[in-house]
């Protein structure tokens, strides 16, 4: 069996719809497809959980809009009456859960509400697909794909969900091509629903691909496979065909938002190929990636933007020691903030950090006491693998770098954001 996953940007509209249709239609092998949210639906239902939080009424309103342009798309797809009755109720059980949100729970109440992107992206799929003959089953990924209670960034629970997908599988395939089942959303033991993590629709194919041992893993995207930069930010960014599970991974981490960090462990483990593919070109030829990758590298960049840094000092000059680094740690790692490059001097320990605004501020409320802590806002980190003095010259040009780090053949920098 291959593995597909279509990302929000391939499902945005009737026109999407109808092209991963022609899309699968050229493969002959049986398909386990997974799909995100509806491009931009995440965000739009991140602003509803917002409003729920101040003004329930604002909230439901926003709700219902989401809710109408998906049933907009699919009567453009000439919707089944059965495929609307499932979005009216999704859009109904939405309704309950934003009248009974409260504080002590958001992180549950967030994947509760956000995982209707993904039920009813499928939906929509499922039913356009029925109706082109094609022998389709929607599966709810909340049944096979196990997890902790981490809401909002969940692990998986990989034991409960090698069983519970091989066994959807047996069940299904033998008459069905096509197993359509959302990316992102996840469940625990007793079944409340659960997420991976934004963008995590990447992983989800992962983890099906590793249950099932795949054929192939394919990502379809709007752009043509990995690039060696984004090409909104470097036009000149080209294809690179070949790459290995490992120079994957590296990039990946490094924030290279092409496919998500946690994609490549599974498949490589099994030694699963996977293809990056473009779903406006389907037949050009995409980045394949295994084990063998390419030899030599072109410098590869990869920008994050919204970083922030961290200047933690001790108020009494004595030196930065084991015991705060550990409480530093421990307090990131609890306040789910990412250290991405890290220094430190005798009394100061510099970080460049992502997260959340709101539990950043937490986490320095939580450290004040213990330590003097400057920060500056809209830090941009850049990342060269296979670094050449030229590419690394063409980035500094007319800024301030705050600091950087030469690691291998990795080079990496901090400056202020151009937009700041
Ligand atoms: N819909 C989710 C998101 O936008 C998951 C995904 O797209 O992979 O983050
Ligand atoms: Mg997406």
């Amino acid at each position: 069996m291959n593995v597909f996953k279509f990302g929000g940007a391939s499902v945005k509209d009737a026109a999407s719809v109808r092209n991963i249709c022609s899309i699968v239609k050229n493969y002959d092998q049986p398909l386990v497809i997974v799909i995100s949210a509806m491009g931009k639906t995440t965000n739009a239902i991140e602003e509803v959980i917002r409003l729920a939080k101040t003004d329930k009424d604002q909230a439901i309103e926003a709700w219902n809009e989401v809710c109408h342009r998906h049933k907009r798309v699919s009567a453009e797809l000439h919707a089944t009456k059965e495929s609307l009755k499932y979005l009216d109720e999704y859009q109904m059980e939405g309704r309950d859960i934003i009248m009974h949100y409260s504080q002590d729970n958001a992180d549950e109440f967030y994947d509760q509400l956000i995982c209707r992107g993904e039920l009813m992206s499928t939906t929509i799929v499922t039913a356009y697909f029925l109706s082109e003959s094609m022998s389709a089953k929607w599966i709810d990924a909340r049944k096979i794909i196990k997890t902790d209670e981490r809401f909002r960034s969940a692990n998986i629970q990989w034991r409960e969900t090698e069983l519970s997908t091989k066994q959807m599988i047996d069940t299904h395939a033998p008459n069905h091509k096509y197993l359509i089942t959302q990316g992102f959303i996840a469940s625990t033991r007793d079944g409340r629903t659960t997420s991976l993590g934004r963008e995590g629709s990447d992983y989800t194919a992962a983890i099906i691909s590793y249950c099932i041992d795949a054929e192939k893993m394919s990502i379809w995207k709007d752009v043509p496979g990995v690039l060696t930069g984004d090409p909104r930010i470097f036009p000149d960014a080209s294809l690179v065909t070949k790459l290995s599970y490992r120079e994957a991974i590296e990039m990946t981490y490094y924030g290279a938002q092409v496919i998500h960090p946690k994609t490549i462990q599974p498949i490589q483990r099994k030694e699963i190929p996977l293809h990056v593919k473009s779903f406006v070109d389907p037949t050009s030829i995409g980045t394949l990636i295994n084990n063998e990758g390419d030899m030599l590298y072109p410098p590869m960049t990869v920008v994050t933007k919204n970083q922030y840094l961290l200047h933690f000092s001790t108020k009494d000059f004595s030196f930065i020691a084991e015991r705060h680094l550990s409480m530093l740690f421990r307090k990131f790692n609890h306040y789910r903030v990412r250290v991405n490059l890290m220094r430190n001097t005798a009394i100061s320990f510099t970080v460049c950090v992502s997260a959340e605004a709101d539990r950043l501020a937490l986490l320095k409320e939580d450290l004040m006491y213990e330590f003097g802590i400057e920060q500056q806002d809209q830090m941009e980190l850049i990342t060269i693998r296979h670094y050449t003095m030229h590419a690394i010259d063409r980035l500094k040009e007319g800024r301030e770098v705050l600091f950087e780090e030469l690691q291998g053949n990795t080079f990496q920098m901090v400056l202020k954001s151009k937009e700041a």
